[in-house]
């Protein structure tokens, strides 16, 4: 059933390291060999064998129009015929950053650049300019890319794999990193009590999705922007994965918070590799050639990326019953998952993203994340994926939805779900 999968894995290791180009698509989490595509459309995604998912990774997020969208794809094909890439400025650099300053206005300017991992480097070197502080804090459980200053109690992947942190990060670059609780604005205080002068910025993940989805209590960012300032620090929300998904102004539209820089990537590029940073004009008049904060990049903006960018936020723009209906979807199989496991599990769910944790009691932070059975999560996973649903290889990564999910995914996903309770496989 995996044949070509496993062929392709064993080869793969010869060049690659682990046989891949990033961690958690090895599998090692789930006791199993990864499975090789070889395309999707839709909801759907299809291996080198010729076995169909339904796909609740999404590409990690970025698919929330699910596949192969008509309208990006042609668009896309379009552009393509136009030149791959001229580093040179283009009139669809200025129609992404505009459309995304109209979706989100906190982002009076913006960047544009390749990863999200750029893109949080680049905030915080634009923040630590900005205030002239070189202190950052951050909270354990989040990711904001793997840049070394921020691979400090990460989650997901480093989670995933057992390394908190990383060897080949010297000490000294991450010695600036201070780390709180999610959910704890007392740890975040004190953390700027003892630090009173030199912290340029908080980050945080708005919705934690990278130790599985975990939601702020209620309040939680709201203080974090009363202590920020407080302290004359900025607030930066890495919406790297809640942008254009919780809603279409993102996470500081649905909690009506107001970051002074932004983090975008995933869903930003409509499938491509695109990202970007920006917030309030004052500080990002500080980036390069404007100011003297220097950051650059060979095919930031480029045209295919920025096509597939527009492209989908349009879309996004212009279905007015999107987010409702994902989060009904997404909203129907919590409750069937809740029901089948029943006290056995914590089931978050914001919109659509959600996270199963194979554990009794509520998961409210890092602490809290990682009692859960990931033994359980294995087996839950192998099971499903043998009957034809694709979810994330790991109890840390969020399961999200995308606007292709038809009623009948939803309904062929729950049936899966309760029978393999019913079964006692877990
Ligand atoms: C995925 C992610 C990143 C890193 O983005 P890459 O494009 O993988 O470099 C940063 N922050 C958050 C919150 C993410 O989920």
């Amino acid at each position: 059933m995996y044949e070509k999968s496993d062929a392709l894995f064993e080869k793969s290791k010869q060049y690659m390291p682990g046989g891949v180009n990033s961690p958690v698509r090895a599998y090692q989490a789930v006791n199993r060999n990864p499975v090789f595509i070889d395309s999707a459309k839709g909801s759907k995604i299809y291996d080198v064998d010729g076995n169909a998912y339904i796909d609740y990774v999404c590409s990690w997020g970025p698919g929330i129009l699910g596949h192969a969208h008509e309208r990006v794809v042609e668009a896309v094909q379009k552009a393509c015929e136009k030149g791959l890439t001229y580093g040179a400025p283009t009139e669809k650099e200025y129609l992404l950053a505009e459309l995304v300053h109209k979706l989100m206005p906190s982002i009076e300017m913006l960047r544009l650049v390749n990863s999200g991992t750029e893109a949080v480097m680049s905030a915080i070197r634009a923040a630590r300019g900005f205030t002239g502080r070189d202190k950052i804090v951050k909270f354990r459980g989040c990711y904001h890319g793997h840049s070394d200053g921020l691979l400090v109690k990460a989650g997901s992947g480093a989670l995933t794999c057992s390394i908190p942190d990383s060897p080949g990060v010297p000490a000294d670059y991450t010695k600036n990193t201070l780390v709180a609780e999610y959910n704890d604005e007392a740890s975040v205080e004190a953390l700027f009590q003892a630090n009173p002068d030199s912290i340029a910025a908080i980050i945080v993940e708005p919705v934690a999705a990278n130790m599985g989805v975990v939601l702020p209590k209620e309040g939680f960012l709201n203080s974090l922007r009363k202590i920020a300032d407080k302290y004359h620090a900025l607030l930066i929300f890495d919406e790297v994965i809640t942008g254009f998904r919780l809603s279409l102004g993102g996470a500081q539209e649905y909690y009506k918070v107001k970051p002074d820089l932004t983090t975008l990537g995933k869903i930003v590029g409509g499938g491509m590799p695109l990202a970007a940073y920006g917030g309030r004009r004052e500080i990002m008049e500080m980036v390069a050639p404007k100011g003297s904060v220097y950051q650059a990049g060979t095919l930031a903006g480029n045209p295919i990326a920025t096509t597939a960018g527009i492209e989908t936020l349009r879309i996004l723009e212009e279905e007015k019953n999107l987010y409702d209906t994902i989060a009904a979807s997404a909203e129907q199989l919590a409750d069937v998952v809740q029901e089948a496991f029943g006290s056995r599990v914590c089931v978050n769910r914001i919109g659509s993203l959600m996270s199963v944790f194979f554990q009794e009691g509520a998961v409210t932070d890092y602490a809290s994340a990682v009692k859960s059975d990931t033994g359980q999560y294995a087996a839950y996973f192998n099971y499903m994926l043998n009957q034809g649903i694709y979810l994330a290889p790991s109890q840390f990564e969020a399961m999200f939805l995308s606007y292709a999910h038809t009623k009948e995914d939803i309904e062929r996903t729950c049936d899966v779900i309760l029978e393999l309770a019913k079964n006692n496989v877990i």
